[in-house]
């Protein structure tokens, strides 16, 4: 099979398929019933296959886990980093040879990926019938033949941008020009509540996403490209869509959105995600609420004091910093320093004293100096995280970045980025060391992944997917205990990053 290399460096690798035959077109009458998903990427994306999942259901197709059971099927792509649009494009030709060699009749392909290369994806891969942009998911009926979008159905968007937002537009900075194939117009789409939604995760937790799109200048991020200006879900939407499913059973829900922090802003709120979290916390039903992805200048006193008085929020906070040495940084365009982190986060634990902080890091950004570097793992030892993440810096054409000079080789990133995990490793162990013996509640989640001899759960500190595990290995015999439940647990072992506890 001929591999296709893309003039384009930083982008993924796309393979022309052997076929180059486009499938008959699916009639009306012969309307496909069995849709299967494939959802990549972050848990923005998932909800946006959820709402197309539901979309779907809406029309009549049947939803099938099943892909060698499916008519249809729809991979939902992300395009964050290279690794990110390899893995779509290799998830999209394996799905492809459910069309040349299995049951499928057609294959559609939605998300990130589609807004970066939505020409490339049909011309490459001929297996492909339809793309879906992320602005564009009612779309997803016509592309898969299901059905049309109802009339006056779409959620109302209105669009108050940021004077940050326009600002920066005026720069640029959501400029698609040189992407080959893009649309002219940037995604607006924001689902309500009125938007029919089939949940992928289980049933006793939900993701909410509260807002879409980014304002920020981040120079390593084309995200402000692919999902558009920053836009909020109206706050009645979020408490109405947060009440329906603590009814249906879901217990813990958590916030996303690419910038949590900015909620509301576009409609003259301030403080929108503390005032949408006071209001979160009223909902009976409903144990835990918690939010990602917090901008480290937006986090307020008044979030601050509200995740404090309020027992359902998590003191959870999860603030990527991306790097420590204010003069890499100001090349990433963030602002801030090891100093002003330090002193914010000292603030947070003065405020929240249980506090579960989470971050993440770019390592080998362009220019990324040994002092720099050392600067970045000085800070880590010092602000004792609990959770950490560490991203290798990967070029991407459309980003600022991928103009910039001095340039690591994969190698020296990767030494780095190894370096860096290794001493978050001993803090986290160190940490997790002094858990042993403390009593927390726990979101049991069922059999372990790993072995169905242990039980597996979350505490309010760890974020689900994301975070390390607790794992049963004990609990009174008269108890069964049920996925969903909430549990009183010690803390009996400690690993790297996982627990051990029993239920007592
Ligand atoms: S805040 Fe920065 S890194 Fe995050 S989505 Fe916006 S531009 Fe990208």
């Amino acid at each position: 099979m001929p591999v296709k290399d893309l003039t384009i460096s930083g982008a993924p690798e796309f393979r022309k398929a052997k076929s180059p035959e486009k499938p008959p077109s699916v009639h009306a009458s012969e309307r496909p019933q069995k849709v299967g998903f494939v959802s990549l990427g972050c848990p923005k994306n998932l909800v946006d296959s959820e709402v197309m999942m539901g979309l779907l259901a809406r029309s009549g197709a049947e939803l099938t886990r099943r892909a060698e059971d499916a008519d249809v099927i729809v991979v939902n792509t992300c395009s964050f980093i290279e690794s990110a649009q390899q893995e779509s494009v290799n998830t999209i030709l394996e799905m492809a040879r459910h069309k040349t060699a299995g049951k499928a009749k057609k294959l559609v392909v939605a998300g990130c990926l589609v807004e970066r290369f939505r020409d490339q994806i049909q011309k490459d891969i001929p297996e492909v019938d339809a793309v879906v942009g992320t602005g564009e998911l009612e779309k997803i009926l016509f592309a898969t033949g299901v059905g049309t979008p109802l009339p006056n159905n779409s959620p109302l968007v209105v669009i108050q941008s940021r004077p940050e937002g326009d600002a920066r537009a005026a720069q640029g900075r959501f400029s698609r020009e040189n992407w080959e194939g893009a649309v002219r117009d940037l995604p607006n789409y924001l689902y309500d509540e009125t938007t029919p939604r089939i949940l992928a995760t289980p049933r006793h937790m939900a993701y909410i996403k509260i807002a879409e799109g980014c304002d920020h200048p981040c120079t390593f991020c084309i995200i402000p490209q692919l999902r558009g200006q920053f836009r909020s879900r109206r706050f009645e939407s979020v408490i109405a869509e947060a009440e329906r499913l603590a009814q249906c059973g879901v217990r813990e829900i958590t916030l996303i959105g690419q910038d949590t922090t900015c909620y509301g802003e576009d409609f003259g709120l301030k403080d929108g995600l503390a005032l949408l979290l006071e209001k979160l916390a009223g909902i009976e039903d409903l144990r835990w609420v918690r939010f990602l992805y917090a901008y480290p200048n937006k986090v307020t006193g008044k979030l601050l004091d509200t995740i404090a008085s309020h027992e359902k929020i998590c003191s959870y906070m999860d603030v990527p910093l991306q790097h420590a040495s204010a003069t890499a940084l100001k090349r990433m365009k963030r602002g801030g320093g090891a100093d002003v982190f330090l002193k914010s986060i000292a603030k947070m634990r003065r405020v929240i004293p249980d506090l579960t902080l989470r971050t993440s890091f770019i390592v080998g950004f362009p220019g990324e100096t040994e002092k720099e570097f050392e600067e970045l793992c000085d800070f880590v030892r010092e602000a004792q995280f609990d959770w950490m993440g560490a991203f290798s810096y990967s070029d991407q054409d459309g980003a600022a970045a991928y103009a910039l000079e001095k340039k690591l080789s994969s190698r020296e990133i990767e030494r780095r980025r190894k370096h860096l995990m290794s001493i978050q490793r001993q803090i986290s162990k160190k940490k997790k060391k002094t858990l042993v013996g403390r009593e927390f509640d726990l979101l049991l989640e069922g059999e372990s992944e790993e072995t169905e001899l242990l039980l597996e759960g979350r505490t309010a500190m760890h974020a689900p997917e994301i975070d390390g595990k607790v794992f049963i290995n004990d609990f009174p015999e008269e108890i069964k205990p049920q996925p969903g439940q909430f549990y009183r647990c010690q803390i009996t072992e400690a690993h790297d990053y996982d627990l051990v506890a029993r239920i007592i």
